[in-house]
């Protein structure tokens, strides 16, 4: 599946669940005009609302009509109350407010849309990703002792903010186990995606899978699964060195997918529980020269007390 075809699905869910909020509040005012009384006012709303209209389009006074309509609109309001409908019940309930399913909102990607695609992206790299770990819910005492991840947040944020202007478009999050990088990263994707970018957040063991299943898939979804990791406008793959090392794929579409990434000006969060040395030791050379890159690369390190600190500050 390419980011287009994802597009083209969520256009599709928002349609249809557009269609059924106006379906149903269509039914649900159907049934209400089985009482003759509810269907008599709401025949003379409309006789009064068409009267108004063409008196306004013959630019003659509204006045008397307008005040009809108000009574014929209180009426109603007591003929509901009399049948116990809720008034709110006959107009649609569309799944996003905002946007009244239409998925799109002050001329773009509304954020339940943003949200849909990014679903279908988790369904499809096999991730799951938490949406109450933002920025905003983030609990910045936890890292009192620790002042490389409090300035990590803040400088995170403001990427996200200013996202896509950025020169960062590798960054390598190191530090130890429960530092908090996997939460942080959450909230870079959680903060992307309420902007409307397309973001994909897998672990390096799922990330390791789909290389795997483009390597040994010969069918026509070959390229869904690169495509999977080339395509999001933003991609993190979490906790790099815990996937299995497989022979001729694991080194070798982590640098195919940096590379590519970063021709397209895509950015990739890697985050890591090794340290530069180490990932140069596993991953090698060529992968070691992208994510160290000094034009287009960064390694923060999280951790507290570490000789090798390198500060995002650098490429600011
Ligand atoms: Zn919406």
């Amino acid at each position: 599946m390419t980011k287009n075809t994802i597009i083209l699905k969520a256009k599709q869910i928002k349609q249809q669940q557009k269609t059924q909020a106006e379906t149903a509040a269509r039914e649900r005012a159907a049934a209400l005009e089985q009482n003759a009384e509810y269907k008599a006012n709401a025949a003379n709303i409309v006789t009064v609302q068409i009267q108004i209209a063409k008196n306004l389009a013959y630019k003659k006074p509204v006045k008397t009509e307008q005040a009809l309509l108000k009574v014929l609109e209180t009426e109603r309001t007591q003929i509901l109350k009399k049948l116990k409908v809720n008034p709110a019940d006959l107009e649609p309930k569309y799944t996003c407010k905002i946007c009244k399913d239409t998925g799109t909102a002050n001329g773009k990607y509304c954020k339940c849309f943003t949200e849909i695609i990014n679903k279908e992206l988790n369904a499809l790299s096999g991730a799951n990703l938490n949406p109450k770990n933002t920025f905003a819910n983030a609990d910045l005492k936890l890292f009192k002792d620790n002042p490389n991840m409090q300035k990590a947040y803040k400088l995170m944020d403001e990427y996200c903010k200013t996202y896509p202007h950025t020169r960062s478009l590798i960054i390598t999050l190191v530090g130890p186990v429960g530092v908090g990088k996997t939460y942080l990263v959450e909230a870079m994707c959680n903060a992307l995606i309420t902007r409307g970018f397309v973001t994909s957040f897998l672990t390096s063991f799922n990330f390791n899978n789909t290389c795997l299943k483009y390597h040994t898939t010969f069918d026509e979804n070959k390229f869904t699964y690169l495509n999977s990791l080339l395509e999001p406008d933003f991609l993190v793959i979490d906790d790099l060195g815990t996937e299995p090392m497989l022979n001729n794929i694991t080194k070798e579409y982590l640098f195919l997918v940096l590379n590519e990434r970063l021709l397209n000006k895509t950015p990739t969060i890697l985050t890591s529980n090794l340290m530069p040395e180490e990932l140069i030791e596993r991953y090698g050379e060529r992968v070691y020269s992208r994510i160290s890159d000094k034009q287009n690369a960064t390694i923060v390190n999280l951790g507290i007390g570490s000789k090798d600190r390198n500060d995002l500050r650098h490429k600011k």
